[in-house]
């Protein structure tokens, strides 16, 4: 994959990224911006089980990375005052390694299954079990000797997160009791992460600046905030350290990002289906093809963005230009009827 910096997907190898997002991340819904239908209907699911002093529905979250998941699953646990243990599908490897997390749970402990679409089968399935009864059946030895046993479990809730909610099996997506997409921001959202993030960084940003960095940041939190980032940089090297409109154009222009928030690569993917299909339709295999990307990059880190802002258009015969693309390339899109005798 072509290292972007507007990659929505944070970067767990980088030490200095993973402390940076947790200094950023809000740990309440009073400072968890924007999401509001998410936030009254969890709100409302937390009141309920707290009001009959039961464990909370197991909770699926799902949409394109950076938008907050990780961060909702922890402002839950601050709200209902549990712990929280976070672990990632591919991590979980074994069964014994899924019994070993569930059995040192509380009761009323959160448990955070990041990438939950990549669990393997057989964990997958002794999950079900564990999220529908709290108990697990797990066997010992093996052979002939071997034997089933049953473990009672704490009373937990999974939360789930997911940028693939589709390639989820049915009876795990079964097992939620609720199930939420995570939609992207409005510009004037990400314009207050911006500015809240510039507060507690301690970094000087006017009004316009913050206005038209949130236009450039996909409507995508952690985007925002890594943009906010570099442009800071920018700013100390090539200026006295605070972010105006001069210094945010300057610095953007130097890291390729253009007004819609769009890098060589996004402008890449749209000119190949222009120049080789002619605007499309096209399908998602010949576009990874044409683009030298994989499948699931295109499907999770350009496309979720690129329809959101109206550029591309998913029809039954795959992707498409739409005339908001044709403007943006400064291109007329071809007649139907255009013969190409004439
Ligand atoms: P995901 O799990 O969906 O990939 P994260 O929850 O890790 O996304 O969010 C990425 C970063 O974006 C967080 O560290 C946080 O700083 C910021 N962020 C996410 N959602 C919000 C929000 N609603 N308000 C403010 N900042 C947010």
């Amino acid at each position: 994959m072509i290292d972007r910096i507007v990659n929505a997907v944070a970067d767990n190898e980088e030490p200095q990224e993973v402390e940076f997002e947790v200094t950023l991340r809000p740990k309440d819904f009073q400072s968890y911006i924007g999401q509001e239908r998410l936030k009254q209907n969890i709100k409302l699911a937390i009141t309920a089980a707290q009001k009959r002093g039961e464990p909370l529905d197991h909770i699926l979250l799902h949409g394109p990375p950076g938008l907050g998941k990780t961060t909702m699953a922890s402002v839950i646990a601050h709200e209902m005052g549990a712990q929280i243990r976070i672990t990632s599908g591919p991590a979980i490897e074994r069964a014994g390694d899924l019994a070993s997390l569930l059995t040192n749970l509380e009761n009323g402990d959160i448990l955070f299954i990041d990438e939950i679409h990549r669990l393997n089968r057989t964990v997958e399935e002794v999950l079900y079990a564990a999220m529908e009864d709290f108990q697990l059946d797990i066997m010992i030895g093996k052979g002939p000797s071997a034997r089933s046993l049953r473990l009672d479990l704490p009373k937990f809730t999974i939360i789930g997160a997911t940028t693939r909610a589709g390639s989820l099996a049915a009876p795990l997506r079964d097992r939620f009791g609720l199930i939420h997409r995570l939609e992207f921001y409005t510009p004037a959202e990400i314009e207050q992460i911006i500015e809240r993030a510039a507060r507690i960084l301690q970094i000087r940003i006017k009004k316009p600046a913050a206005q038209e960095l949130a236009k450039r940041s996909r409507l995508t939190p952690r985007i925002a905030n890594r943009l906010l980032k570099r442009v800071r940089d920018y700013a100390d090297v090539n200026g006295d350290g605070i972010i105006d409109m001069t210094i945010n154009q300057q610095a953007l222009k130097l890291l390729d990002i253009d007004e819609l928030g769009l890098d060589s690569a996004d402008r890449g993917l749209l000119e190949a289906i222009l120049n080789n299909y002619n605007g499309g339709p096209v399908g998602l295999e010949t576009l990874a093809a044409l683009t030298a990307e994989e499948r699931g990059t295109i499907e999770e880190l350009y496309e979720p963005y690129l329809l959101q802002i109206g550029l591309l258009e998913r029809t039954p015969k795959g992707r498409k230009l739409t005339p908001k693309a044709y403007r943006y390339l400064n291109k007329q899109p071809k007649r139907k009827n255009q013969s190409s005798f004439f």
